[in-house]
């Protein structure tokens, strides 16, 4: 298409006169694999549609919210009603108590919640309450792991482990990062080493348990089981970061999946987004009650928010809760992520092409690496130009897979066997096309 008539390119041009980079977040722009953001006209289902009316088998689901495809009849219904009856009051509402207590029931570990707008929020309270109710400075993090972009959490160069982080962004002082300790995913030898050398100033660990900022990466249990330990040991509070996994890798979130495999595990405090929102903006973290209890107005440590708790936005998460909560969903959005999986993989095969892959729940990632990688150092040695031109081949086949290779995938109830049969064809085309 010429860029006269290329609705997506006029968007894009437009969109970069008054919008930074043309998008309101960085990894839409394309950037990594070059070329045209598709501007989304519409979406139904598994599907979106762009501004050319091109359809597309979206695997983005807005990048983990859309667990039940888009436009679902009875989250429509449920977000029609509220936004009827209002669409923001400052003052509390029944719905905001029965999303807290869906939440709280659906994850033991979670004996109270405050629900905010966004992930970045979420994570931030999370790390203020954890600093307010230890009184300790310093966190632990991991490289490759993503939490949203608060100034001290903005953080993953420098492994190495007296080694404090230096900002991943311009703007944030060293200063503001000097008590965020980066350490190597997946890396029992560095994590035992922090905590002799910090534990009595460790505030909290934060990590994410299957890490979907760098694609895919499962924390091994044995490396879990010691995050536990030594934070127990340490009394500092382990903080998982469920925004990508919550009620997307299992109801119970990734702390269920390790809930199987080490006796009694639980986190103290989870951070959540994306599906407990179904779309809209909502967050919230949560944790034990005596935790949560140093809250403001209860507690010393101060949070808030104009628009937290948003009764269209509770009402879009309690109607997505309700679905994802029937009988055998998990079951069936599983074995359809599966089938993607293995599919890619016979595909890859067939065609020569080292490919690695895995998946959890509704969750998938690949690697053009022939095995798993286990930290960001790994995951960093992937092909990138092989990846772009597989985007590149997808997108042109009518499949969307994220735009930049460290990005987790996304299966949605709504994704039918043929999608998934279409979606590997088009790879193993891609991958034939060499
Ligand atoms: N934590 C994780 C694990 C995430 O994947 C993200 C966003 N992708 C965030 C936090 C930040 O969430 P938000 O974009 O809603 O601020």
């Amino acid at each position: 298409m010429t860029p006269n008539t290329d609705r997506n390119q006029q968007l894009f041009e437009r969109a970069r006169q008054r919008i930074p980079g043309g998008v309101n977040s960085p990894v839409r722009a394309f950037r990594a694999v070059g070329g045209t953001p598709r501007f989304v006209q519409r979406a139904q289902g598994a599907y979106f549609w762009d501004a050319n009316g091109q359809r597309y088998i979206d695997y983005i689901g807005s990048w983990g919210p859309m667990i039940l495809g888009h436009g679902h009849p009875a989250v429509l219904e449920a977000v029609q009603k509220a936004a009827v009856e209002g669409f923001s009051f400052g003052a509390p509402t029944e719905r905001e108590i029965e999303l807290a207590e869906a939440i709280c029931e659906r994850v033991p570990s979670v004996e109270m919640v405050r629900l905010v707008s966004s992930g970045t929020e979420a994570a931030m309270s999370a790390l203020r309450l954890a600093r307010g109710f230890t009184g300790r400075p310093k966190i632990i993090k991991f490289e490759g792991c993503y939490h949203g972009h608060a100034d001290a959490l903005l953080v993953k160069a420098g492994s190495g482990l007296a080694t404090f982080g230096n900002p991943t962004s311009a703007g944030v002082p060293p200063e503001v990062v000097q008590h965020t300790l980066v350490l190597e995913y997946n890396n029992v030898a560095q994590l035992e080493e922090a905590f002799a050398l910090h534990g009595k100033d460790i505030a909290c660990l934060m990590i994410e348990p299957i890490a979907g900022n760098m694609n895919f990466v499962r924390a091994q249990v044995d490396f879990m089981k010691r995050c536990r330990e030594l934070c127990t040991q340490h009394g500092a509070l382990l903080v998982f970061d469920e925004v990508m996994t919550g009620f997307r890798v299992a109801l119970g979130g990734a702390q269920s999946v390790y809930a199987k495999q080490i006796p009694g595990f639980a986190p103290d405090m989870t951070v959540m987004g994306k599906v407990i929102g179904g779309g809209m903006p909502l967050a919230a973290f949560g944790g034990a009650r005596a935790v949560m209890e140093q809250l403001a107005p209860l507690g010393p440590v101060y949070q808030a928010g104009t628009l937290s708790g948003n009764p269209v936005a509770t009402a879009c998460g309690l109607a997505t809760l309700k679905e994802i909560s029937k009988p055998g969903f998990y079951e069936t959005l599983g074995a359809s992520t599966r089938s993607l999986v293995d599919g890619l993989k016979a595909a890859a095969a067939r065609q020569g092409v080292g490919f690695s892959a895995d998946c959890e729940g509704g969750m998938f990632g690949f690697f053009l690496l022939p095995e798993l990688p286990q930290n960001y150092g790994a995951v960093m040695k992937s092909d990138s130009p092989a990846f772009n031109r597989l985007f590149h081949g997808l997108l042109d086949r009518g499949v969307y897979i994220a735009p930049a290779l460290y990005e987790a995938g996304f299966v949605s109830a709504a994704h039918t066997a043929q999608d998934i049969a279409e979606t590997v064809a088009a790879a193993e085309a891609v991958f034939a096309a060499r």
